[in-house]
This record gives structure tokens, sequence and C-alpha cells, in this order.
């Protein structure tokens, strides 16, 4: 034994240094010496080739597992009868149930093999106090998006970036402030502009109405809108966003009032683009026709963005009446209204036929509030951290969430098959006929996975 490991370490030695650059083999001492003859390999014991999952093999359909290997004579290769497995043994389970055979070879051709069983699961409900009252999210009656049957397979969307171009957002409220987009470049409040995007110190977003990083929401339009999106779900705290765990931007271009430009919208939308965001919420809009805006939408269907627009609160029909951003006919724009918790078009809601791309629950949409009472809140006598709105601005970002969820789920998504999920998947509502294209209200379960 102590013969082999010998001269196992002279050839090392020779094998790596510099005065063995020639002639190094020959002075070996085992061809100089024959009582250094190498002795014939002896019949090595081969551990038993395993595959042993890092996790249950009842997996969750979409989700990965690890699995490693002992025994054997590495290197390893994997292979599945569905899903795909990496090389280095990191199971990424189909996106339907299936019983799954996942088999590992090593160099010899020993095979080992395991049973992974993929499962849709049924419903996950979050721990948030108040999330009993979402009744767009679920409800009895079933008039709601399905947000436990999606979140029993998915609700971690911070692959997702979603810029939401409103009036801000409050960084304060406890059951935001994790769920902001964090600027990696811009770490440090100190007037540069880490990452030269004209923008210093645009650590969670920028704020074009005062042209500074200071996206604090003065009103509460943007604190509800980005709550709807990506309220820290399962944290005991208040209220879930359709996210549970968000990338959210804060793009600022309306302010204390909830009035914005649109010079300030064209900037708002190529910031979004800017740092990558991948769905735009825009729970605004108006009757003027700008060129300007229209360009930039094109620029962000360019960029591979989604645009999520509310339909308008005006009753009317935009098939008649045009509104924008909804009626720009850029490919990548989803237009929402907002049906009522009985599954009506609510009585606000603007609709069309060709301009409506899709309904969600727009009535008694609990969200967040902004910490500090805004004149906005005091005007309404309102001083919860926690309210109800009315609205196609609440319907928007429902839809806008299922998009970041549906996305991080599935990765190799593009914007518009995102778009084309959400719209086809949608659950028929008889009252919507001949009011939006498709007549759907948003199913967040189904734009995930239909059996
Ligand atoms: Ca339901
Ligand atoms: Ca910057
Ligand atoms: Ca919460």
């Amino acid at each position: 034994m102590f013969e082999r490991f010998h001269l196992y370490f002279l050839i090392g030695v020779c094998a790596v240094s510099t005065l063995c650059l020639s002639g190094c083999r020959a002075r070996a001492p085992a061809e100089e010496n024959p009582s250094w003859t190498p002795q014939p390999t002896p019949t090595a014991t081969i551990r038993p080739l395993q595959l042993v999952p890092t996790g249950s093999t009842s997996l969750s359909i979409g989700k990965r597992l690890r699995f490693s290997v002992s025994g054997g004579i590495p290197p390893y290769s994997f292979a599945s009868t569905s899903g795909s497995v990496g090389a280095t043994g990191e199971f990424q389970a189909p996106y339907h149930t299936d019983l799954v055979t996942v088999t590992v070879t090593d160099s010899r051709g020993a095979q080992t093999q395991t049973l992974v069983s993929i499962v849709a699961g049924s419903l996950l409900l979050p721990n948030d106090p108040m999330f009993s009252l979402q009744s767009a999210l679920s409800r009895e009656g079933d008039q709601d998006i399905d947000a436990p049957e999606a979140w029993a397979l998915h609700q971690d969307c911070r692959s997702i970036l979603v810029a939401v171009l409103d009036s801000g957002i409050d960084t304060e409220h406890p059951d935001l402030a994790a769920n902001l987009w964090t600027n990696p470049e811009e770490s440090y409040a100190d007037g540069v502009d880490g990452d030269g995007n004209g923008f210093a110190d645009d650590s969670h977003g920028w704020n074009f109405v005062g042209d500074n990083n200071d996206i604090m929401d003065e009103n509460l339009h943007g604190t509800h809108v980005a709550g709807i999106i990506g309220a820290v779900g399962n944290n005991g705290i208040g209220v879930s966003g359709v996210c549970w765990r968000a990338s959210l931007a804060a793009v600022k271009f309306l302010d204390a009032d909830g009035v914005g430009t649109s010079s300030d919208a064209v900037d708002a939308i190529d910031y979004a683009i800017g740092i990558g965001a991948k769905v735009i919420n825009a729970s605004f809009g108006g009757n003027t026709y700008n060129q300007a805006v229209k360009d930039a939408l094109d620029r962000a269907n360019s960029a591979g963005i989604l645009f999520v627009s509310a339909a308008g609160n005006e009753t009317s029909d935009n098939d008649t009446i045009a509104y924008y951003p909804g009626n720009y006919d850029s490919p990548n724009i989803v237009t929402v209204a907002a049906t009522t918790e009985t599954d009506s078009l609510a009585s606000y809601s603007n609709y069309g036929v060709t301009q409506v791309d899709l309904a969600a629950p727009g009535s008694n949409v609990l969200s967040t509030f902004p910490t500090v009472a805004t004149p906005e809140m005091v005007s309404r006598d309102k001083t919860s951290n926690y309210e109800r709105l009315n609205g196609t601005s609440m319907a928007a970002p429902l839809v806008a969430g299922a998009a970041a969820l549906v996305w991080s789920f599935e990765p190799a998504l593009t914007h518009l098959q995102v778009r084309a999920r959400l719209l086809e998947r949608a659950d028929p509502v008889t009252a919507l006929e001949g009011k939006i294209s498709g007549a759907r209200r948003l199913n967040l379960r189904k734009a995930i996975y239909v059996p």
C-alpha cells in the first residue's frame, strides 16, 4: 500500500515540476528500480450508484429539486421522462402533473432511477390577518381571481421587476418595504449616479414630479396600487398582494393630487425600460392622444415589457370615446375593466369590445394606504394603513401582479405569451358579453396552470 502511494506521489510531483521538463519519466524511480514496478491495480470496491433527492419527491409543478449522487464512477449524466435535469443534478419539474422517472448514469453506463410525483396542490392560504376581507383574491361564491389556488403553485415574483407608474409608494409601509425593488448599484445615498442611468441615488425608483429620488407617495393611489400587486404575503401583517414577494419600482409621475403630465409619463416609461422592468402598471389615463407616449409604449414593447393599463372610470365605451394609454394600438398593452364582487361590470368601469381586453375585480379592493396621512387621505377622512378603494385603477394591478406571477413561474415566456395567457385562460363571465373583448375576468390559477 505504501509503495503504491509513494509511486503515485512521485509521478504526481513529476507532472507539475519545472525540474522535470525533459527525461523526467525515464528517471522515475519505478523505472530505475525493479522493486518499484507498479502492481496490477487490485479490483477496487465500487460503491453502488445512488441517486438521492435533497427534498421531497412529491414536487409542485414547475419547481426545482436537486439530486445528489454517490457511488459508481463519475462523471454522471442525468435524464428524466418529463421535465429536465441539468448537469449538476438539478431537476426542473414540468408544468403539468406527472409521475416522472429521473435516471442517473455513471461513466461505465451503470444506472439507477427514482420516481418524482409532480403535483398541482389545491390551496395555499396566507396568514395575513386581513386576507379574509380581500374579496378580489378569494371569496365565497368564487367571483374572484382564485389566488389561493394559484399560490399553491407559486407566490414569489421577485425575478420580475414591476414598475408602478403612479404617485409613488410609501416606502415605510410595513407591508410594502420588503417588496420594493432595490437598485443594486445605488446602495448609498451619496449623490452619485452609481449605475450611470442619469438618475443619482435612484435606489427604489424615481420621482419625475420633483425630479429627485424621493418616491414617497404624497397622494395614496400609488401605495394602494402597489399593495394590490405586492403587499408582502404570509408575513402575519395586514393584507397580501397577488405576489407574496415582489420587486416593485416606484416610478412617480403623479403629484399629490394624482395628476401628471404626458412628458413625465414618457420619461417614466423610458426609466422603467432602463432599469429592466418587465411589467408596467398604468392605473391612469385620459382622452388625449399623444404621439410621444405612443412611441414610448412601442419602445417598451421592443424591450419586451408588458404594459397593463386601467380602462378608466367614466362608464364610457372606449371604442367610441378613446381612452389612453389603453387605446394605443401597441401589442404589449392589456387594458383592464373592473368587475364587482358579484362578477358584473362595475357601474363606473369603462368598457369596449375592441379596446378593452380583460376584466378583474375592482370594487371594494382592500390594500395598503400611506402610513402618514396625506392631504388626500385627510380629505377622504381616512386614517388607516389599509383601506378599500373602487376603480379600474384597482383592477389593473391585479392583472399586473398576475403577469409577474405567471412570468416568474415560467421565465421562458415572452411578454406577448404572458399577455395571451392572462386573456385566454381567464373565466368567461356572462355579464361581460358585448362589453369587453373575450368577456372574461382574470383567473390567476388558470393563468399559471390548467390541468
Ligand atoms: Ca375562488
Ligand atoms: Ca442611477
Ligand atoms: Ca401582509
